[in-house]
């Protein structure tokens, strides 16, 4: 069978989620009438701190929604050259908030304050004015980096400072946490809203949660609404959801697969690895002359399934479905693969 690292969302759900999800007491979500639901935007607000929170499909939505509420159209977004919300989803801040995407070159994987500084823009009636900042932790495209709660803090203080908010993406905010042992409250302190998703290293089936102040999730469960977010009985999809925040310790196991992944794979001749702070391993492949593609199709020939990111990036990712037995083969299998190009 293939080592399936294409990503951290390719898990199956637990037989305890499968269980959860057949017993889950539901109603209409859209009345705010489902119990489990309900639940489960009370726990998750409660592990981020917030007032609040609001259960969405997926982190895309949670993301977009954010963008809608807390700007206005023709105003401009700050954020990372290599964010996820900029890069691949589908120019939403374009599509659906009718605002100005302003990319920095964050290669810190969080803008300094400095960066936000200079990225801001004055209205004027020449200028639309910044309406919002936008952070992503762990930064997926940079290597799965865990930026540390003083850098978001910070990038934070300088954006308020100008009156601009600021969403943070946590696609893998609990990813970060636990790899710098920080209080996911403590990690969002500082910024308006902040989108987790459940589905990723979690493992849920589906959904994110869009975490706030009462006002923001008040705004956000319209937007939800008009963006086709509103779901009825899901509580069934809310259940798993719910296990799913219990497995955030089991994430050190994954950190721990990746680092002995990336290790394996560094001493591999012709593969250049660095170190993950995460689980999400990049490796450059400049040094065998080939493709990313190319070399994603020979890994998947010996059974290990990857995904090129750029030119000569592959990225594999360390999840609930793999252990450190699928690890060492993995890395078995890659070293073939490469003997074979
Ligand atoms: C996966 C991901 C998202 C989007 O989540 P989906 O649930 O797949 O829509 C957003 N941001 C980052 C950083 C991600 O990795």
């Amino acid at each position: 069978m293939a080592i399936d690292l294409r990503s951290d969302t390719v898990t199956q759900p637990s037989d305890a989620m499968r269980d959860a999800a057949a017993n889950a007491a539901v109603g209409d979500d859209v009345y705010g009438e489902d119990p489990t639901v309900n639940d489960l935007e009370a726990v998750a607000a409660d592990r981020v701190g917030t007032d609040d929170a609001l259960y969405v499909p997926t982190g895309t939505m949670g993301n977009q929604i954010a963008a809608r509420v807390h700007t206005d159209r023709g105003q401009e977004v700050v954020l990372d050259r290599e964010a996820h919300i900029y890069r691949w989803e589908l120019a939403g801040l374009a599509q659906l908030s009718e605002v100005q995407p302003r990319t920095i070159d964050a290669d810190g994987a969080v803008p300094s304050p400095d960066q936000i500084r200079d990225a801001h823009v004055a209205e004027s009636l020449h200028r639309p004015g910044t309406g919002l900042v936008t952070l992503e932790n762990t930064h997926n495209a940079r290597g799965g980096v865990a930026v540390p709660a003083e850098s978001i803090s910070a990038a934070a203080a300088a954006a308020h400072d100008r009156d601009v908010p600021v969403h943070l993406d946590g696609a893998r905010l609990f990813n970060a946490c636990v790899a710098l042992d920080t209080d996911p409250a403590r990690m969002v302190r500082d910024v308006d809203s902040v989108v987790c998703c459940l589905s990723k290293g979690l493992g849920a089936p589906a959904g994110s949660v869009l975490a706030g102040d009462a006002e923001f999730v008040a705004a956000a469960r319209r937007v939800r609404k008009l963006f086709g977010g509103g779901m009825r009985q899901a509580g069934l999809i809310a259940a798993p959801g719910l296990l799913a925040l219990e497995n955030v310790d089991q994430l050190a196991a994954d950190h721990d697969n990746a680092r002995r992944l990336a290790a394996g794979l560094d001493a591999i001749d012709g593969l250049r690895v660095p170190k993950p702070d995460t689980n999400i391993v990049q490796v450059n492949t400049d040094d065998l002359g080939g493709g990313a593609e190319r070399f994603v199709d020979a890994c998947e020939a010996a059974g290990v399934r990857g995904g090129a990111h750029g030119p000569s990036l592959t990225r594999f990712c360390t999840h609930l479905g793999v252990d450190r037995d699928d690890i060492e083969a993995a890395v078995d299998r890659v070293a073939d693969a490469v003997r074979s190009l």
